[in-house]
């Protein structure tokens, strides 16, 4: 059994249900309010019945106790509805981007900014520069306009990890119930290794000093931009993925690591390991793709429906 226990800094959070009773929500999996003793209170999956998912979990004061892992991915487009529910109506919502500016968040869409003109503020799909989406929103006060349909559908996955950060802003503010977890890594069948966190799989792309630097395993295949640091037990990540964590496949790799006899299939991972990844790894720094993902040249005023 694995027993992992985290202490929110401003305490758990919780949605509540049609109903009129109350979720947890605890690292994207909702769980539903079984019974109090104490000052215990005790909570099983919500997908329990639906899914024979036996996770529990169990919160005393600030900290989070949970008991089995889930046998399925986080509900994301169930918890956004849970959570659009819950928020207050009036007043736009906004979220810190990785690099400190700051996002729109509009019906699940996340919007970047633009410029501030008087009392409005101009912001574009954050998904402009990658997917040629043309939507754009202005807020003024608690007022939100949007223009133009977006060509793609929220990204849930991004939108969450977003929320995550927000309620955990550094790794060091996360903290165990005792010692701290070592870091877990996975053998590739050609003796490469992946690095483990959140359920998400990265690459080891290179060392330098104490440090060495990942990226996610599915950047080629999907287009992720997730990248990850570690420098002895701690990990900083960088960037949100564009994607669920691929449970499938790292149990496919944990079992592979259980079983060595059965690890003598080739990895169709290690065939996307282009070299223009590395230049790019290299060249390309974090703020200069982001200058790069701004337009330039806009002019929302002469814009309609
Ligand atoms: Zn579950
Ligand atoms: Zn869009
Ligand atoms: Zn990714």
């Amino acid at each position: 059994m694995v027993v992992v226990a985290l202490i929110y800094e401003g305490g758990p959070e919780f949605l509540r249900t049609p109903l009129g009773g109350s979720f947890l929500v605890h690292e994207s999996f909702l769980y539903r309010r079984e019974k109090a003793a104490g000052d215990k209170v005790y909570w099983t999956c919500r997908d329990q019945a639906r899914m024979g998912c036996r996770s529990r979990a169990i919160t005393q004061g600030q900290r989070v106790t949970v008991m089995r892992g889930h046998c399925h991915p986080p509900d994301l487009g169930g918890l956004e509805i849970l959570r659009q529910r819950e928020r207050r109506p009036g007043g736009p919502e906004f979220l810190k981007t990785p690099l400190g500016g700051s996002f729109l968040v509009h019906e699940s869409f996340l919007y970047r900014r633009e410029k501030a003109a008087g009392e409005k503020v101009y912001w574009t799909c954050r998904d402009q520069a990658r997917m040629g989406c043309r939507s754009r929103a202005i807020t003024q006060g608690q007022r939100v306009m949007v223009m133009r349909r977006h060509c793609h559908p929220p990204d849930l996955g991004g939108l969450e990890a977003l929320r995550q950060r927000e309620q955990f802003p550094s790794p060091a503010q996360r903290e165990g119930s005792g010692t701290p977890q070592p870091l877990e890594f996975l053998r590739t069948s050609l003796g490469g290794k992946f690095l483990v966190y959140e359920s998400f799989l990265y690459r080891k792309e290179k060392a330098a000093g104490e440090k060495v630097y990942w990226m996610c395993r599915d950047q080629s295949r999907l287009g992720c931009r997730s990248r990850a640091i570690t420098q002895g037990q701690q990990v900083t990540v960088m960037r949100s993925h564009c994607h669920l964590p691929d449970l499938a496949g790292l149990e496919a790799l944990r079992q592979r690591e259980r079983f060595p006899t059965t690890a003598q299939q080739e990895d169709p991972e290690n065939i996307e390991h282009l070299p223009k990844v590395q230049l790019c790894f290299t060249t390309c720094s974090p703020e200069s793709q982001q200058i790069n993902g701004k337009v330039k040249d806009i002019k929302p005023n002469s814009e309609s429906q």
